[in-house]
């Protein structure tokens, strides 16, 4: 039962955290705006062709005057304009794309899932013009074809680049498919009778070629080469096929790149990008005699996002629906009625959907004590077309446009004030439920420790009856309020906590004992883990210093088993000090990752050996065949392009299952603790070998045979000092400070394991190549779920040797647990503070992940000890070699908590 308990709060905490800081903003129920005809206006393009690409920066297509792009600025030289344009972080494929055809920066709920699928759907430009056709890359074309399309639906041809004939051929595709298209007349007889309609030619070759190359290199340019004389050829098709001169152009890209060939973050190589239009409504700048391109100064920027109303307004479309950004003034070559005209179609849009948050915020019941926009209401956005329509009849539109950009703002502003109006509370409830819970697990620890079992006060109290009461009060005014639902229970959280909490309180007697000692063994120990592994990084100082005091006492009675034991916390330390303190950490020792990995194999079969462990003949069969299966499977996969037979599938499937059953099959077989420890670890060892791609597998052995030697060695120096028995007081203090210890034990394996298996969190992608041996495709399921087994199996095994091998960790495993949960828990809630939302991706991710980190901690080691309960049942442990009366119940079924 308090397991279920400790999984529901910890989800709930997670939840009110995320939803904080990562709730979807866009906006549900718009409705389009007119066109430009239905306005009465005629657009000065037909059709829109868009040249994505994908990671071109504007430093790289600007640079030399534009010779390293002869052929388009041989299009310069006649006609168009270039600019830069201005992405934002993260600049990453899916963000880029979604500003430049939907209008906005991608919502915070989109961190969640890695900036990889749409957290909820949105329109686009494609989706306004009714005709689209597009060629890309498939995960570009996923972005927008499950999007709803009210009926015309958008035709793509896409790709994957396993499916090309050879590397870095994307571009030719593209072309070649286009290419194809136009040269079918009836094609071309079609596609001239919609107006509007929208081209996309996706050009992935780019980015491929930056990141492999980086772009400062000579094969990166002969790839822009050729990428830039394809968009001119392309763009010449389409004038000879259209030939009406009704088509305009544009080329961008989504993000930029930094001189080492990578994106994601902030900085000006990834941000600044190349904007240039050509083709019918363009206008064109003043340039000199010879067309040199612009400069920095000189040079025009817009905001990525603004494009999508320019190219809106290009070809006579009103701007996305979920568009927030305004169109830039000066780009179109058309009359001045025009360019109002399609400005105040944005900023109607705009406030379209400020007017939504407003009403939202209007019907509810405290509106006039709340603080609330001042700048914007109702009564003013009703004033706003008709005093445009006014201005307008009078003949001033420089005046009517010049409303319209400060409608425009304040609407923007309106909405960002709106959309982050309950952060605040959500921080002080969520804070509110952190604090009860501490509070709750407290007196569970107070009532564990007793000796004598003070019953709880239950459910059934008064107290209850008056939380349910404000419960339901402050359901009913946030009801009212109109507050979101999901906001709404997050603010009550606190009240449901409570109910449970005092529910928790002893009917009589102390309510927590020890208060002081308890909050300085959660802080001391949360703020050590905290700044070792996430700030500062010297966790390899705090393992040391942690593991020397543990085994202080052992320190005096030199022995082989010390001398081993002091040698493998060394290497430990000093492997996690490479890790965490020198860049690419191990990846610095001169072999490559399958040698490590076959090395690691090697060790799985020869450890237990050398320790002297016996296993059935089965078991090591097994264990070795799946190893056999796991490297030949590793070697295919480096071999053959990523492919791997199924016969290795079969092998490690089975193997996993084996791996856990056999555990069960041979229970009755292994009675004692220590034999069906060795049994689970060289089975979890060898599932581990097959998800690792390069260190994670030895260095959880070396760190596991550490722990295992370590602990011998504890509880050797404690048998020498013979513990008297000591009064009541006393020895609860100490049962809490052992309480205490271990939790923090587990803990700080958990960070060392984790650490040394390579996972660091920016870089924490599924990625597919942990799932290689079991899955030939990326699923975010499959290989997601694989990634946790193997975070979670070192704390398995840790855990399953202190239940093997512990006496006191086997009576007391629930106050254990709720020590580590308060230390992490209290690590959780400092994280919190300190999230962010916007900027660059690699900080969204980092936060992210530490705040998932942190909490995923908890389910692992709840279902770590649940495991080890279960793989460990009903097995004696060995007898204290002295004698001794207090501990030697020869059989420790599940202990005396309620399970
Ligand atoms: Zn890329």
């Amino acid at each position: 039962m308090w397991k279920l308990q400790a999984l529901v709060v910890h989800i709930l905490l997670m939840g009110s955290i995320l939803s904080t800081y990562f709730q979807p903003t866009i906006l549900p129920n718009l409705v389009p705006q007119k066109t430009m005809s239905e306005m009465g206006l005629e657009p000065p393009a037909n059709r829109l062709v868009v040249f994505v690409t994908d990671g071109l920066r504007a430093a790289s297509f600007l640079a030399n005057n534009g010779s390293d792009v002869p052929d388009l600025k041989d299009i310069y030289r006649k006609q168009g304009r270039i600019g830069i344009s201005r992405t934002c972080a993260p600049t990453m494929t899916r963000p880029g794309h979604i500003a430049i055809f939907g209008g906005f920066n991608e919502d915070p709920a989109a961190a969640l899932v890695n900036f990889r699928y749409n957290p909820s759907d949105f329109d686009t430009v494609f989706n306004r013009s009714r005709h689209m056709i597009g060629w890309a890359h498939r995960y570009i074309v996923d972005y927008f074809n499950t999007l709803p399309h009210g009926g015309a639906p958008l035709r793509f041809d896409s790709y994957m680049e396993r499916e090309l004939p050879k590397k870095l051929s994307c571009d030719k595709w593209a072309f070649d498919k286009v290419a194809n298209f136009l040269t079918n007349g009836d094609n071309v007889r079609e596609w001239r009778n919609y107006k509007p309609s929208v081209f996309l030619v996706y050009l992935a070759d780019m980015d491929i070629a930056g990141h492999r190359f980086r772009p400062l290199s000579e094969e990166f340019f002969k790839r822009l080469q050729h990428t830039q004389r394809g968009i001119r050829n392309t763009y010449e098709l389409f004038e000879r096929v259209f030939n009406d001169s009704r088509t305009a152009y544009l080329m961008t890209s989504d993000h930029g790149m930094n001189n080492e060939g990578f994106h994601g973050g902030g900085s000006s190589f990834e941000v600044e990008i190349p904007l240039f239009m050509w083709g019918a409504g363009v206008r064109r700048e003043e340039i000199d005699l010879e067309a040199n391109f612009p400069r920095k100064p000189n040079i025009s920027q817009v905001d990525q996002s603004q494009l999508a109303p320019l190219m809106s307004a290009l070809i006579g479309l009103p701007p996305p629906m979920n568009n927030l950004a305004m169109m830039p003034v000066g780009y179109l070559n058309v009359s001045d009625e025009y360019e109002a005209v399609a400005l105040h179609l944005n900023v109607l849009q705009l406030l379209s959907q400020a007017q939504i948050l407003i009403r939202r915020h209007e019907k509810a019941m405290f509106y006039k004590w709340l603080p609330k926009f001042k700048e914007l209401h109702l009564d003013l956005i009703d004033q706003y077309a008709p005093q445009f329509d006014f201005l307008k009849a009078e003949g001033n539109l420089t005046e009517a446009m010049e409303m319209c950009q400060e409608f425009g703002k304040l609407a923007k502003q309106c909405l960002e004030y709106y959309h982050e109006y309950y952060q605040i509370p959500l921080i002080v409830s969520t804070s509110l439920s952190y604090l009860i819970w501490f509070y709750c697990l407290l007196l569970q620890l107070t009532r564990l420790s007793k000796k004598e079992k003070v019953p709880r006060r239950g459910y059934m109290t008064f107290s209850t009856l008056i939380l349910v009461m404000i419960g339901i009060l402050v359901i009913t005014m946030l009801e009212l309020q109109n507050v979101p639902h999901i906001t709404a229970f997050y603010l009550i959280l606190p009240v449901g906590m409570l109910i449970m909490a005092q529910a928790e309180r002893p009917v009589k007697g102390y309510w927590i004992l020890h208060p002081l000692w308890n909050f300085g063994f959660i802080l001391l120990p949360a703020v050590l883990m905290m700044s070792m592994a996430f700030i500062i990084k010297h966790l390899w100082m705090l393992y040391g210093i942690s593991v020397l005091l543990n085994n202080r006492r052992a320190l005096r009675k030199p022995s082989m088993k010390l001398f081993i034991w002091l040698c493998l916390a060394l290497l430990v330390a000093i492997m996690l000090f490479v890790e965490q303190r020198i860049r690419k950490g191990l990846r610095n020792v001169p072999l490559k990752d399958f040698h490590v990995l076959y090395i690691s194999m090697v060790l799985a079969i020869i450890r237990p050996l050398i320790l002297g462990h016996r296993h059935d003949l089965r078991v090591w069969t097994f264990n070795t065949v799946a190893m056999l299966a796991g490297a030949y499977g590793v070697y295919q996969y480096m071999v053959y392009e990523e492919s791997v037979s199924p016969y290795v599938y079969a092998v490690t499937w089975s193997f996993l299952f084996f791996a856990f059953l056999s555990i069960a099959y041979f229970a009755k077989s292994l009675p004692e603790a220590r034999k069906r420890l060795q049994l689970i670890t060289i089975n979890m060892v060898t599932v581990l070998s097959l998800l690792t791609n390069s260190w994670s597998c030895l260095n959880v052995q070396i760190v596991i045979t550490e722990f295992i030697f370590g602990l011998e060695v504890y509880e050797q120096s404690k048998r020498t000092k013979e513990t008297e028995v000591v009064e009541d007081e006393r020895k609860s203090l100490k049962n809490l400070k052992d309480f205490y210890r271990y939790g923090y034990m587990i803990l700080l394996y958990f960070f060392v394991a984790f650490f040394l298996a390579g996972h660091w969190l920016s870089s924490f992608l599924f990625k597919s190549t942990a799932a290689r041996l079991f899955y030939p495709h990326f699923s975010l399921y499959i290989a997601g779920s694989l990634v946790m087994l193997k975070i979670l199996l070192p704390s398995l095994i840790c855990i399953c040797v202190l239940y093997a091998m512990v006496p006191f960790v086997r009576k007391n495993s629930r106050s254990i647990l709720i020590c580590a949960f308060l230390i992490s828990d209290a690590m959780g809630l400092y994280k919190y503070y300190f999230v962010r939302n916007r900027g660059s991706w690699k900080r969204i991710r980092t936060c992210l992940d530490q705040i998932l980190l942190t909490h995923a901690v908890n389910f692992m080691l709840l279902g770590g000890l649940c495991l080890a309960k279960i793989f460990l049942c009903n097995t004696t442990m060995e007898k204290p070699e002295r004698k001794r009366t207090r501990t030697s119940r020869s059989t420790l079924a599940a202990d005396e908590t309620e399970a």
